[in-house]
């Protein structure tokens, strides 16, 4: 008998076998990372009930086909999670005849290993019916949510189980590599809308009030793409070119919903008129649901977080119109309809969903959002980066997301837009409900372009790093000519992990880039290759001396720069180069020039005039480390700027400025910006400066309601940097809105604050679960144990609730056995 290894346990093994011998490189392209299984899994029944909220509990029953893939199978080993209680499996038994027996199993580990009655050929159908009870631990796999009273969150149960997740809910072949269909047809009380993938296929009453809603997915898919969501939804109907897209909120939730979600099928249409394949399933669903990590990429049926923007948020660019709706939807077509083979491929998934949004707000916007869109993922990779420098390929990266888009958009500067979009045409295509690994987009771009790159896969997918670029200009006068010298300054220290890889850092990236040379005259511009590690160029015959360079013209490289320049230099980019990285860097050399006058004024002109709102944004904020005299008059005509961004940096150069006039113009800023975010950062800057009205303005900032708290946030921040017991009793009653509240009291309380430690006690004592709950986080995160335990000890004295007690002394348990 031969037992494959489960998908979860061969992660284990590879995690502990030591594979010096062989470079990440090789492990990525040899297939080292994808799983073997025995099976070709072809179709999955999942019916599911009997949710039970109290014991986060349901009954499922999956009736699974497959095709044997060898001579002799015996036995199927699937993924299942240890908590799900198999009670039966039966063969698909015949109508006549008969009657057939129960199979045999077994469950090692999170697996499930059914024996066949007779083995099974080599392409032999096999189907059999799992009968389980699953009883979940909350967030492993399903969430269940009770309706506890607590504002805008009903009673739902959601799959949210991400790459891993779903085998803990039912069983299956976990791994992305074997594709299938599959039906989900939930019965639960008929108060709730169920969503799940594909086609909706029926909705029915059941008895005892019930409804069973059955979805069928037709196209083939991975399983960490099913979902199922069950909440007391509305569905909002919208359509592109007569696919339904359909946005399923809270009820209360629907106005926001139209205004947010409305722009998707206009993404839909610019995703396949960029990538010439046009949006491949049967409808596109959007669900909100409570508590969510963010964004889940389910197939045809994305589950999202449930904070939609309000109006006046929508204004400001939320991250969630601008970043999270448009990259779930890349995912249908780049993880969806071709999936990373296994997870040492990932950013073909996450890279490409994080390189679309740019694309989409460059087509609708233009060039300056999409270059401020990836200047954001820039930022983003260079923190990554300074934590853990790993390559694009490789298992378990966490630069998948901004390092893959940057990868993408250089991509496409080096092949230009038809030639890229070509490759893309050909691999979404030739792997089109199937699975690819990093090489399989290089052979697109052979196929589509002629273009082997292959220096460009071996340093941007499979190496790490990037090239740090340390510059130096010298000017010849009686020449005419300028001389560069480049040096590539990046290292290759690395340490082995665990395993004995190490990832490694070209020292000599190649780096085909433009250099702009400015005149008083006109423009020179040189074409050049970086390909060592240090090189020397001449750019002659200038029509005069220097008043600008901008190194690598178009940022066609990912990069760090350093190259000390003139200030008068800094300027002049400033004020003319048209790329948002190369303002952005020199706003950054300027940020630093404090004393310097015409620094001051650069930045001074950029924030009241530049072309773009994140250029004067930026300025605006550099301007707070400058003298009052110099910054001020250009922070006063920010603070009046037509952007919300630019007020809000505005606010906060202001704070660093200081000053009465600074102090005005935040006061007035907090009562009449129409801006939540602006006022937020008012008050913070209100908080800082001190001045009159600042308590009126935190007390008032307490209660008032914005979107993500951000005012409410603000005022606490400034509650807790301030206390007084006026402020701290203002506090408490707002425990209930969001979990700051009472990790600011456990801050308080950890400094001796009387008032907030009476505050925290009420709140631990709450007669609303989630204030308890997060009282009892706070307590725990932010005191010291021997003070934590004493806290408790008094809620636990003040409160004559069971589930309350019981909380209280589970905690008071941990805290304990982490003092001794
Ligand atoms: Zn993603």
């Amino acid at each position: 008998m031969s037992v494959t290894i489960p998908r979860l346990a061969a992660a284990l093994l590879l995690a502990a076998t030591p594979l010096a011998a062989q470079s990440n490189v090789e492990r990525v392209l040899n297939g080292s990372f994808t799983p073997s299984h025995d099976y070709d899994l072809l179709h999955q029944r999942i019916e599911l009930g009997a949710f039970d909220w109290d014991s986060t509990a349901f009954d499922g029953r999956v009736t699974t086909t497959l095709v044997s893939l060898r001579p002799g199978l015996d036995s199927v080993v699937l993924d299942m999670g240890r908590t799900l209680e198999v009670r039966k499996v039966m063969p698909a038994c015949p109508r006549r005849g008969p009657r057939c027996a129960a199979l045999a199993f077994a469950r090692p580990g999170d697996s499930l290993v059914v024996r066949l009655p007779r083995p099974a050929a080599f392409g032999d159908t096999v189907r059999f019916t799992i009968d389980y009870h699953g009883r979940i631990r909350q967030g492993y796999g399903l969430y269940f949510f009770k309706a506890d009273g607590r504002p805008h969150r009903p009673e739902q149960v959601y799959s949210g189980g991400g790459t891993d997740g779903n085998p803990r809910w039912l069983p299956t072949w976990g791994g992305p590599a074997d594709k299938i269909t599959w039906e989900v047809i939930a019965t639960v009380p008929a108060r709730f809308t169920v969503v799940s993938n594909g086609r909706l296929v029926s909705v029915r009453p059941a008895p005892g009030g019930m409804r069973t809603t059955h979805w069928r997915q037709e196209k083939p898919a991975s399983t960490y793409l099913i979902s199922l969501a069950v909440a007391p939804f509305v569905k909002i109907a919208d359509r592109w070119r007569g696919v339904p897209v359909d946005y399923y909120v809270y009820p209360e939730d629907s106005a926001r919903a139209r205004a947010l979600f409305g722009a998707t099928p206009d993404m839909m249409e610019t995703y396949g008129r960029l990538t010439g394949v046009p949006y491949p399933w049967a409808k596109y669903a959007q669900v909100t649901v409570a508590d969510f990590i963010g964004g889940m990429e389910n197939v045809s049926a994305t589950t999202l977080v449930d904070w939609l923007p309000d109006a006046r948020a929508l204004r400001e660019r939320p991250w969630y119109l601008r970043s999270l709706i448009p990259h779930e939807l890349a995912h249908q077509w780049f993880g969806d309809l071709v999936t990373a083979e296994n997870w040492a491929n990932y950013w073909l998934n996450e890279g490409m969903a994080e390189f679309m949004p740019g694309q989409y707000w460059g087509a609708r916007e233009g060039r300056h959002a999409e270059q401020g869109y990836y200047l954001t993922r820039y930022r983003q990779l260079l923190e990554h980066d300074a934590r853990r420098r790993v390559p694009l390929a490789t298992y378990n990266s966490n630069v998948v997301y901004a390092k893959g888009a940057l990868v993408l958009e250089m991509l496409r500067t080096e092949l230009g837009p038809e030639r890229f979009w070509a490759a893309i045409h050909h691999y979404l295509t030739r792997h089109a409900y199937g699975t690819a690994t990093s090489d399989d987009l290089r052979q697109a771009v052979l196929a589509a372009t002629g273009q082997s790159l292959d220096w460009f896969w071996s340093q941007w997918i499979y190496s790490a790093g990037h090239p740090a670029f340390a510059v130096s200009s010298a000017y010849d006068a009686a020449g005419r000519a300028l001389t560069l010298t480049v040096r590539q300054t990046q290292v290759d220290t690395a340490a082995a992990d665990s395993t004995g890889l190490r990832f490694r850092t070209p020292l000599v990236f190649r780096a085909p880039v433009a250099l702009r040379v400015g005149t008083a005259s006109g423009d020179v511009v040189r074409r050049v290759t970086l390909d060592r590690r240090e090189q020397t160029i001449r750019i002659g015959d200038l029509p005069g001396p220097p008043t600008m360079v901008a190194f690598d013209d178009d940022n066609a490289v990912l990069k760090t720069l350093a190259f000390e320049q003139p200030t008068a230099w800094l300027a002049t980019l400033l004020e003319r180069h048209p790329h948002l990285w190369q303002r952005a860097w020199a706003i950054e050399q300027l940020a630093t020039r404090t004393g310097d006058s015409l620094a001051a004024a650069a930045l001074a002109r950029a924030a009241r005039g530049a072309d773009y709102s994140l250029t004067r944004a930026e300025a605006a904020g550099a301007l707070g480390r400058f003298p009052p005299a110099a910054a001020m008059p250009a922070l006063e005509a920010a603070a009046r700027d037509t952007s919300a961004q630019v007020r809000e940096a505005a606010m906060s150069a202001l704070g660093d400025v200081g000053g009465e006039r600074a102090s005005a113009i935040a006061r007035g800023a907090w009562l009449a910006d129409s801006s939540d975010l602006v006022r937020a950062g008012a008050l913070l800057a209100l908080a800082r400066l001190g001045g009159d009205g600042t308590r009126d303005a935190v007390l008032s900032g307490l209660a008032t309601p914005s979107y993500r708290d951000v005012i409410q946030s603000a005022a606490i921040t400034a509650a807790v940097q301030r206390p007084d017991s006026g402020l701290v009793a203002a506090l408490a009653p707002q425990a209930g809105s969001q979990p700051l509240v009472t990790v600011a009291l456990a801050a308080l309380t950890a400094r001796g604050n009387a008032d907030a430690r009476r505050a925290l006690v009420g709140s631990l004592a709450d007669p609303r679960s989630w204030v308890r709950e997060w009282a009892l986080e706070a307590a725990e995160d932010r005191l010291e144990p021997d003070a934590a335990v004493a806290v408790l000890r008094e809620a636990a004295g003040r409160t004559t609730r069971a589930d309350a007690r019981a909380a209280v002394d589970a905690a008071i348990g941990r805290l304990e056995r982490r003092r001794s």
